[in-house]
């Protein structure tokens, strides 16, 4: 293995461009070399590629672009429809801040992006990594980009083994050293790109690495243990009782989650609250949306969700009668037309669930 040798910000930050100028991928959001690429593009690809891997976003990169093309297109979308082709990419309250922030550009900014960090961050949904990420590559500004992928090339690059949360800051400062003043876009896609196709969490590429010479994790032969991580808190479990409503037309009862929270704006069977305790049937039936003898489902429905699991017990029950649609937000709904509303993983779990159990409960 090859010592580490010093090698300044600078000579670093060029040995990359150098690589990416040979290696950079190939994106649907990426423009040609030597090409600026439109903000509403590069933010679009943002907030899409937060959670999500570049395979699943390349598609509905293109299937978003195709239905609104620009901005003002996006912003005046009903958010229903917005959420609807959302459905898939998980994590909702992205696509409600995608939607809000595409307004808020066109009614105070003129419809432009910003290009500067701290006006970025001020637009619903952009955090500190998607706020340097634009303002790098769609304005060229030198800002620094640091992601989970980052942190990772950085700690190995210049062997920071304090673990992860506590390294955040150093490892931030670390990468903003090396951050060039030109081509900070490129430096930035090209570091993306290292950490995502070279600098992998197993097996690292470094003979293939532009930084092979001087990388302390790689020297000290430790780069593939980091960044270290604090040991992982086990997530909490949460209950609820879900209520399945069928009315004697087959129609079964959703309603929408407040717009504010958790899958805020999606739609839901009716449920309890979410507590730590779980519920009996009794107890949970004076949240139901009618007084009815509810029969509860053998198995909970369990979903994951970044910082607590769920069980939902469903309970289900027939009518003949259902208040209207609209009153405390009740959509009455065929299983057959459910694909019509925007529904999260989890409620999307509990109906295949519900017809799994008792397929008298979806009538066609
Ligand atoms: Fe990562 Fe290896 Fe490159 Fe170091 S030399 S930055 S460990 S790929």
């Amino acid at each position: 293995m090859s010592a580490s040798q010093p090698a300044s910000p600078a000579s670093l930050a060029q040995m990359l461009l150098d690589w990416y100028d040979r290696h950079r991928r190939r994106l649907p959001w990426r423009a040609a070399p030597g090409v600026r690429p439109a903000p509403y593009r590069v933010w679009l690809s943002e907030i899409m590629l937060q959670q999500t891997t570049v395979p699943v976003v390349a598609g509905y990169f293109r299937r978003f672009l195709e239905r609104w093309p620009t901005l003002e297109s996006l912003a005046g979308a009903e958010l229903d429809d917005v959420l609807h082709a959302w459905q898939g990419l998980g994590y909702y309250a992205r696509a409600r801040n995608l939607h809000a922030c595409a307004r808020l550009v066109l009614a105070e900014h003129g419809g432009r992006f910003p290009a500067e960090e701290n006006a970025l961050r001020d637009l619903p949904g952009i955090g500190r990594y998607t706020a340097a990420a634009i303002a790098a590559i769609a304005f060229d500004r030198p800002a620094t980009v640091v992601d989970g992928n980052v942190e990772r090339v950085i700690a190995r690059l210049r062997a920071v083994d304090t673990p992860l949360p506590q390294a955040k800051n150093a490892l931030y400062a670390l990468a903003a050293e090396i951050t060039p003043e030109a081509r900070a876009g490129d430096y930035a896609q090209a570091l993306m790109d290292l950490g995502a196709s070279v600098c992998t969490p197993r097996n690292p590429g470094c003979l293939a690495c532009p930084w092979q010479n001087a990388c302390e994790g790689r020297a000290q032969g430790i780069a593939e243990s980091l960044p270290r991580r604090a040991p992982k808190r086990e997530r909490p479990l949460r209950h609820g009782v879900s209520f399945w409503l069928m009315r004697s037309d087959g129609a079964v009862l959703l309603r929408r989650r407040p717009d504010e929270g958790l899958l805020g704006g999606m739609i839901e069977l009716p449920t309890t609250p979410w507590r730590d305790e779980p519920w009996d049937l009794a107890e949970a039936s004076a949240h139901a949306p009618q007084p009815l003898p509810w029969q509860a489902l053998p198995e909970p429905v369990r979903h994951g969700f970044t910082h607590f699991e769920i069980e939902l017990l469903v309970a289900a029950a027939e009518t003949e009668e259902g208040a209207a649609d609209g009153d405390d937000g009740a959509i009455w709904c065929p299983p057959s037309r459910f694909s019509e509303h925007a529904l999260p993983t989890l409620t999307r779990k509990l109906v295949r669930y519900a017809a799994r159990h008792r397929p008298g409960l979806v009538r066609k």
